[in-house]
């Protein structure tokens, strides 16, 4: 599959070309993108503001409407383009497909709701009248991870558009083929210049941040690229929005009941897309006493379960890493455990079509300390700690040590203490009995704090992310003046 880059209200077909190899079998291509310039970037940013003040101000229902028609008919097809993000990304066919229908129930989600979140509220006392309009920013520089494509960029665009900005967006250049199919689908049904798609490593997202086009900065990914946008933004103060990594720690309370169904929550949770999901579990923490009969229960849930093989086989429940460089980047960090005193426990079962993709065996690893990279940093792979804990107080102070604060979970017999719990863990969402896909809701809304972002994606807030308040207030008592603040007869 080749896909081109839409700017400006057609396909651009020629340039320089990405190749995306298939991860499962290296010497097959997904297929490829045409690769964009800066010249493009400019070309695309320029026409997305020739096209913002029309789109901007077209009736919210309308545009809302347009916007739900585009991407519903752009994804008529979840079982093509799930096969596509299989070849590509490497996560098994099925979840693929389950990703394109959750962006389904995405935008009918916020085409039910944008016309009561982001249509005008008055409120009006005795003081006088405030109207409060949700306003566009104007020009969105969208760019986004590859671990789940068509989510990712949907979480951005649909809100985006329907808020009535351009969005210019930029895919990874690891997964750039099946949301592109989906993005140039819906931009060839707006007007020219609302949606475009431009392609490129780390230059081609530096061009597209840096413009002075740009009036909000929308960005998923890793910390170190967020780094060198805020800073980019900063120059010209515009806002952003960081969605970034995460070391979301499981906590199990020692009156969890470890149930099958529970322990294969955790388990999926952990290692859904071989551990590749910002939100995944990356730390277990369990009472020291219950220790060896939770591992015990995982690798018993495991070798029902976890089946690591060819991502369009429907046996498969795990596929392998994204790049050779994330494979032996994690063969390095199971070494090095091991070499720190590890015991590290291989999960599930092998079906492996080529022995030349990037598979890395689903693994679990005890006795590390707290300070080992595998424990303190984001994986990002098939890797997961089991550390164990004396006190629940303990276990937050550990549990909160590290610089991430994306996600977390709390696992208990007592959901209510659970949830009391909730705010004592450093994070931006707390999932209770669930981790990950397992407890994700549209309208629940998602996102981190500290060097795991700021604001929320899903939800009302993730709508709201695409507009600013403009206030028209109408006072009752017009005071007049060198002493002009108005005083009412019962502000005493
Ligand atoms: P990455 O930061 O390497 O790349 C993300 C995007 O940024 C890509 O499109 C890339 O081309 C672009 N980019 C890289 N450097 C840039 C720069 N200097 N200027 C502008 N653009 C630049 O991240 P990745 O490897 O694609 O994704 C993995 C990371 O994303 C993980 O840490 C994961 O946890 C995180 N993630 C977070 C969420 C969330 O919602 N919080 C969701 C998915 C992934």
């Amino acid at each position: 599959m080749d896909v081109p880059m839409w700017i400006d209200g057609e396909p651009v077909e020629t340039g320089e070309w990405i190749a995306r190899e298939n991860p499962a079998r290296p010497r097959e291509f997904a297929g490829r993108a045409v690769a964009g310039t800066a010249q493009d970037v400019e070309r695309a940013l320029s026409a997305a503001r020739r096209a913002f003040p029309a789109w901007g101000q077209r009736p919210l229902g309308e545009r809302v409407e347009m916007v739900r028609v585009a991407f519903l008919d752009a994804l008529a097809e979840p079982a093509t383009i799930g096969t596509t993000i299989a070849a590509e990304v490497g996560k098994v066919r099925d979840d693929a497909i389950g990703e394109v229908r959750y962006v389904r129930q995405l935008c009918e989600y916020y085409a039910a709701e944008a016309p009561r979140l982001l249509g005008p509220i008055e409120t009006e006392d005795e003081r006088g009248r405030i109207r409060r309009m949700h306003r566009p920013f104007g020009v969105v520089a969208a760019i986004t991870a590859w671990n789940a494509p068509v989510i990712l960029a949907s979480l951005k665009a649909i809100p985006a558009l329907m808020a009535g900005n351009a969005v210019v967006l930029k895919p990874s250049p690891l997964a750039p083929l099946a949301v592109t199919g989906l993005l140039c689908a819906v931009a060839a049904r707006l007007p020219a210049g609302v949606l475009q798609v431009v392609h490129g490593d780390a230059e081609v997202g530096e061009a597209l941040v840096s413009s002075s086009h740009v009036d909000k900065i929308s960005f998923t990914g890793g910390v170190v690229a967020a780094g060198h946008i805020a800073r980019s933004a900063a120059a010209r103060l515009v806002p952003t929005l960081f969605e970034l990594g995460g070391n979301d720690a499981a906590l199990v309370l020692p009156d969890a009941s470890l149930d099958e169904a529970m322990v294969e929550r955790i388990l999926f949770g952990a290692y859904l897309n071989s551990g590749q999901v910002c939100m995944a579990v990356k730390r277990v923490f369990v009472p020291e006493q219950q220790a060896e009969d939770f591992v015990e229960r995982m690798r018993t849930v495991a070798a029902r379960t976890l089946r690591v093989g060819d991502p369009q086989d429907p046996a498969s429940t795990l596929g392998p890493v994204i790049t050779r460089k994330d494979q032996r980047r994690l063969e390095r960090l199971i070494a090095s455990a091991e070499e720190a005193g590890g015991v590290v426990h291989r999960l599930g079962t092998d079906h492996i079509v080529d022995e030349d993709g990037y598979w890395v065996h689903p693994t679990l690893v005890t006795g590390l300390p707290d300070a080992h990279s595998l424990v303190c940093e984001e994986q990002f792979g098939p890797v997961l700690p089991v550390q164990t804990y004396t006190t629940v107080d303990e276990a937050i102070e550990r549990i909160n040590a590290v610089p991430h604060a994306l996600g977390s979970s709390v696992w208990s017999a007592d959901e209510e203490a659970a949830v009391a719990l909730a705010p004592r863990l450093r994070a931006g969402f707390t999932f209770i009995n669930s981790h990950n896909r397992s407890g994700m809701s549209l309208r629940a809304p998602f996102g981190g704090v500290g060097i795991s972002g700021n604001g929320k994606e899903f939800g009302p807030e993730g709508l709201a992310s695409y507009s600013y308040l403009h206030v028209a207030h109408t006072p009752h008592e017009r005071a007049g003046g060198a002493n002009a603040y108005p005083v009412l007869p019962d502000d005493g």
